[in-house]
């Protein structure tokens, strides 16, 4: 069964910052992998756009070997390589200067769809955006592209969406969070109203809490600095975990449609209670195994930045009433790991006495790795003596399911690319939206700050600090095991 790939139409896209790291490891990589999928065909032009001197074919050679060493199976298809590479193009362009700017929109073609990605450092946002204007390359219908972080907190992100809206009205500025590009966070939507099955009991009649953990294995590596200046609630809390919250947590939208989608998602987000201190708990990870801790990772020897954070978050609405959300990410945890479990409530009623014990259904939707979806269900213990209850999944692993060839899905940025040469803004935060959720964070890290007292400490390859366990225990729950 091989997935139906429709054409996008013709486009052109500049990548400013076209050289940088995100380029190379997944922009370019993922319109190679477009191209070779048959979504990119005909006359359509990739822009690099830095201030690195080099020509078209320096370039070209560039993003070869970017695709050779990113580009995942794909890159060994030497022919499709080498037709795609025809398509790109460079100019040597300063977003503060003037160089540049008229050998560019000497190359824009006005008979197209022309889409700017702005994968260079936010603060370069609003020049970029201003000289396109400037320079006549941007009309009612060309596209922007800003990548995370966008903004630091809230008073920054207000700033950033006032500069963008000089430019460009809100229907042309793609905010990317690529989680939402993720094959399976879609999945949650298409699980909740795409069956009958769950919506009926997702709410906080039937669901006792709700547990969303992203963990990394890995510690801050090469990017210490830049993750220094932003820690985890910043950097995974205000967005990516905060979208996975709103997919959750949302009412049913009438249309999967932009506007309906995100009007549903901003209300979860302003019905979030503020986050009681004692509801939050913020760890650092230290070495061991010859491996570095994380102060010896970042410049500031006394950093007071959190590679940890675990929380409870109320949801004040009707459906969610007295629910939890617990939310936990953190590097240099036991393994790599990424879920949502919905932990229904115990049946009402046991029919089979005290010996059976309490069971309860658990939903548990993995995002990575082992992409798939388990129900926890409750049946007897096979064998004579009595009737014991005991816990078994229905286990659906979408490479299973589905095949190796349809479960290897495509990357979060081809798909989202792609979306935004459709023109499609469903997958991309609104303005509003980042605002809210930043409004939400701004006070927990505000607290952490006045407070001035260190993270906790936990050992690299645990599960994050014991105040995290004890979090979930004085409510008399647990954590689930972190496990890939
Ligand atoms: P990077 O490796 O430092 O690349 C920055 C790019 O911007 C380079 O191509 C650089 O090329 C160009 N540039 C810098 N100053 C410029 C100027 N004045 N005019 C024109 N071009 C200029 O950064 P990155 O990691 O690719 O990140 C790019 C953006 O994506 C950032 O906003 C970052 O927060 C975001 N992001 C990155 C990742 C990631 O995994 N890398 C993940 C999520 C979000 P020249 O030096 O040649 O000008």
């Amino acid at each position: 069964m091989a997935s139906r790939v429709i054409p996008v139409d013709p486009f052109d896209l500049v990548v400013f910052g076209g050289t940088g790291d995100l380029a190379r490891r997944k922009i370019l990589p993922a319109l190679f992998r477009r191209y070779v999928a048959g979504q990119i065909e005909g006359d359509v032009r990739l822009i690099g756009a830095a201030r690195s001197e080099m020509d078209a074919t320096a370039y070209r050679e560039m993003v070869r070997e970017a695709i050779l060493e990113f580009g995942g199976d794909e890159a060994g298809r030497k022919t499709e390589l080498a037709a795609f590479l025809k398509m790109l193009d460079y100019v040597t362009l300063d977003a503060k200067g003037t160089q540049g700017w008229a050998d560019l929109a000497a190359k824009m073609r006005t008979d197209r769809i022309c889409a700017f990605y702005f994968s260079v450092a936010p603060s370069l946002f609003g020049d970029l955006a201003k000289r396109l204007h400037k320079h006549g390359m941007a009309d009612d219908e060309s596209r922007i592209v800003v990548e995370k972080p966008f903004g630091r907190d809230l008073e920054t992100a207000r700033a950033l969406n006032r500069t963008l809206a000089r430019h460009f009205h809100e229907g042309q500025i793609y905010r990317i969070d690529h989680y939402l590009g993720k094959e399976t966070v879609q999945n949650l939507m298409a699980i909740r109203f795409g069956n009958v099955l769950f919506e009926p009991l997702w709410n906080s009649q039937y669901v006792d809490h709700i547990q969303i953990t992203v963990a990394e294995s890995v510690g801050v590596g090469g990017r210490g600095d830049y993750y220094d200046s932003s820690g985890a609630m910043r950097d995974m809390v205000q967005n990516h975990m905060m979208q996975l919250l709103c997919l959750i947590a949302m009412e049913p939208p009438a249309k999967f449609e932009p506007d309906a989608v995100r009007d549903e998602k901003l209300k979860v987000i302003r019905a979030l209670d503020p986050v009681e201190p004692e509801n939050v708990v913020r760890g650092q990870y230290e070495g061991g195994d010859a491996q570095p801790g994380y102060r010896a990772q970042v410049e500031n020897a006394d950093s007071l930045t959190e590679s940890f954070v675990a929380l409870k978050a109320h949801i004040s609405n009707w459906r969610w009433a007295g629910t939890p959300f617990y939310l936990r990410t953190g590097k240099r945890l036991k393994e790599r790991a990424s879920e949502i479990a919905v932990m229904f409530k115990d049946a009402p009623h046991s029919i089979f006495g005290a010996d059976a014990g309490r069971h309860h259904n658990i939903l548990t939707i993995r995002l990575q790795p082992n992409e798939g979806i388990e129900l926890g269900v409750t049946i007897k213990e096979p064998g004579p003596g009595g009737m014991r209850l005991i816990d078994v999944p229905l286990d659906m692993t979408f490479a299973e399911a589905l095949g190796p060839e349809e479960a290897d899905f495509p990357d979060a940025y081809e798909r989202l690319i792609m979306d935004v040469i459709r023109g499609n803004q469903t997958l991309f935060m609104r303005g509003d939206e980042v605002e809210a959720a930043w409004a939400w964070t701004d006070p927990v890290i505000a607290e952490w700050d006045a407070q001035s007292d260190a993270p906790l400490p936990y050992a690299s390859g645990s599960s994050g600090p014991d105040d995290a366990l004890m979090l979930m225990h004085r409510d008399g729950r647990r954590w689930r095991e972190i496990r890939p």
